[in-house]
């Protein structure tokens, strides 16, 4: 699907005008320097939007999309940013919808379980608020404290309690949805269960902003568990990891965390904070939080424990309480910043496998890793859900870049082939889209483009997205 020619379109001084009339001239931003603030996104891809505008309700959504549609003017929703795919990324200029004006909390129904949200509140204002009532929506990702529902909800972000609790997609009972011709839908019923029909609701739930910008979401939520404790344990082999976190499961046990560090993210995080007391000889650390009612809680994780030493640990510790349970998550937060300060590029993949087959991929990366002798592998992720982050480091951004994304390559090719998928969390957006078709066959390719087709007929929400498309503005470096 090719939007029409942008020579046609109106440039930012007309279109500031328009957006002014629609949404008041403080929410409109014009200027070269405001626009650059909105070129980016977490995947650090630069393009130009020509407008960027701040809604503050439906309508204003809906006659800004009315505009775009009669205009052919590409429209890019727009949470926080921290999009890891280029989601928000405007790849063909036009106006970029920030959501960050509509950012309020509707309504908290604790005997219904629901909660009514703007797209624009951040994840984790919505799980403080709804923890004063005793109740918790669990979907966790590592941007809790920045990213927004309204991102979450495009990207059907997981995070560290996928295992346990499921991903956004199981939490989201209801949307109201701008089409891409200013029309507006409701989706779904603020009931628990709902049998009606399609389910529309789960059709838009992970579609990157391309079929509809959702400007209220009603979320399921459930009693807040009474306790967490964290167990942290280190381990000789990545095998000896990997079996503990299938035993434990096996075992009945269901933690809210289950993470993988291995010996590369490791090594980077040693370097980086020599205070993490970590035994000399550990190749891999499993991070464990189990929840519920506080007896229950110290079964499970002496269960654990137990698991945990059969399985050859070298040590393991217990938090029970908030401070100590920090502490212990301290090693995992730190992983990000330890990884640039080993390497100043990275790509950052987040390949979800089946988890029979978690040590297979962890082999197959290593073996991959021996023919780019000059890069770094270092994986950590969600083992609990077969959820890998391999992130692919490389020194000189000119000369090894191509190398880079050619071991990417290899190690999409290898999941694929082991019954996984390119993408557990972080979406498509146009920085995967070349490798859709690897998992996608033809068939099922072409029913997701005549939805897009069907909704969008003129392509003009979030262009060039999840679907290769080669007529993108270059980007500004
Ligand atoms: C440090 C860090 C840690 C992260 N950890 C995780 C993690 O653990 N798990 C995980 O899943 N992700 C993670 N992410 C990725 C990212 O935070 C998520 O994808 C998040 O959901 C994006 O939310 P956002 O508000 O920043 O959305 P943006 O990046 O602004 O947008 C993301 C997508 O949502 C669309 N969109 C935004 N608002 C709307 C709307 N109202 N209507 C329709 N479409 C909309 C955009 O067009 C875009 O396609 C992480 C990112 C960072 C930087």
């Amino acid at each position: 699907m090719i939007i029409a020619d942008r020579e046609t379109v109106l440039k930012t001084p007309e279109l500031a005008d328009v957006m002014r009339r629609i949404v008041g001239s403080k929410n409109v931003l014009s200027t070269l320097e405001d626009r650059i603030c909105y070129s980016c996104d977490g995947s650090k891809q630069q393009y130009l939007p020509d407008i960027v505008a701040q809604p503050c309700t439906t309508q204003q959504v809906s006659k800004i999309l009315c505009f775009a549609h009669e205009h052919n003017i590409p429209v890019y929703p727009r949470g926080a940013g921290s999009g890891l795919t280029g989601g928000a990324v405007p790849v063909m200029g036009g106006i970029v919808l920030d959501f960050s004006r509509m950012n309020r909390i509707m309504e908290i129904m604790p005997e219904d379980l629901t909660a009514t949200v703007e797209p624009g509140v951040v994840t984790q204002t919505l799980q403080n608020e709804v923890a004063r009532y005793k109740l918790f929506y669990p979907p966790d990702p590592a941007s809790a404290a920045f990213s927004t529902i309204g991102g979450n909800v495009a990207e059907c972000s997981g995070g560290i309690t996928g295992l346990k609790y499921g991903v956004t997609r199981d939490y989201i009972l209801a949307l109201e949805i701008v089409l891409a011709d200013g029309s507006v839908i409701h989706t779904g019923r603020k009931t628990l269960k709902s049998v009606t029909g399609y389910d529309l609701t789960r059709l838009f739930v992970g579609s990157e902003g391309t079929l509809g910008v959702f400007t209220k979401i009603t979320v399921k939520l459930i009693p807040l568990p009474e306790t967490v404790e964290t167990l942290l344990a280190f381990f000789q082999t990545p095998a000896d990891a990997i079996k503990t976190a299938s035993q434990i499961v096996a075992n009945n046990l269901l933690p809210r965390a289950l993470e993988f560090i291995d010996k590369s993210s490791i090594d980077c995080i040693k370097a980086y904070n020599r205070a993490f007391k970590i035994p000399a000889e550990t190749n891999a650390i499993l991070l464990i939080d189990v929840d519920g009612r506080a007896s229950s809680v110290t079964t499970e994780s002496s269960l654990i424990e137990k698991i945990v030493v059969e399985n050859h640990a070298l040590e393991v510790t217990t938090a029970k309480n908030s401070q100590e349970r920090n502490a212990l998550w301290e090693v995992r937060r730190a992983i990000s910043p330890a990884l640039y300060n080993i390497a100043p590029f990275k790509i950052n993949e987040d390949i979800c496998v089946p988890r029979s087959q978690i040590l297979e991929i962890l082999e197959r990366i290593a073996d991959i890793n021996e023919r780019y002798p000059l890069l770094k592998v270092a994986n950590f992720g969600h083992v609990g859900d077969g959820n890998i982050h391999v992130n692919v480091m490389y020194k000189d951004g000119k000369s090894q870049r191509a190398m880079a994304e050619g071991m990417i390559d290899e190690i999409l090719h290898a999941t694929v082939e082991l019954g996984g998928t390119i993408s557990g969390e972080h979406g498509i957006g146009n920085v995967k889209s070349a490798f859709v078709p690897l998992e996608i066959p033809p068939q099922e390719l072409q029913i997701m483009r005549n939805i897009k087709q069907l909704l969008d007929p003129k392509g003009i929400l979030n262009p060039a997205k999840i679907f290769t498309q080669t007529n993108n503005k270059q980007p500004l470096q």
